[in-house]
């Protein structure tokens, strides 16, 4: 499946193929307890990731062992997608970004980030 996103703004946009998308995963750390987004189960190196962005619209928010690299637009403030701890320089994408995708509705495992 060809899928394709962005922020609420756009002016961060993504694109990237993937089997169908049918269950996310949420993990229950410091970081995404806040955000509470339902990520892609699956993670994507960053040669299968398209982004797209406008000049400086993309920031970036690390903490502690500054592995995982949480990525957000800095105008309209959304959590669009981030590089995990436990593959590091991969993607997951946040569901609720991906365009026709009913992220509201999708089954998720929960990661047990909190114990890392
Ligand atoms: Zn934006």
């Amino acid at each position: 499946m060809k899928y394709k996103g962005s922020c609420h703004c756009s002016a961060i946009q993504f694109e990237f193929e993937a089997p169908a998308i049918t269950r996310g995963l949420r993990c229950d750390c410091s970081i995404c307890t806040r955000k509470a987004a339902t990520m892609t189960a699956f993670t994507l190196p960053p040669e299968r990731l398209k982004i797209t962005a406008e000049k400086d619209a993309l920031a970036t928010y690390t903490f502690g062992q500054d592995v995982a690299r949480h990525h957000f637009c800095n105008r309209c403030g959304i959590y669009t997608f981030h590089q995990t701890l436990r593959a590091p320089g991969e993607y997951r994408i946040n569901t609720g970004c991906i365009d026709g995708l009913d992220s509201i509705n999708l089954p998720f495992d929960i990661f047990k980030g909190s114990e890392l």
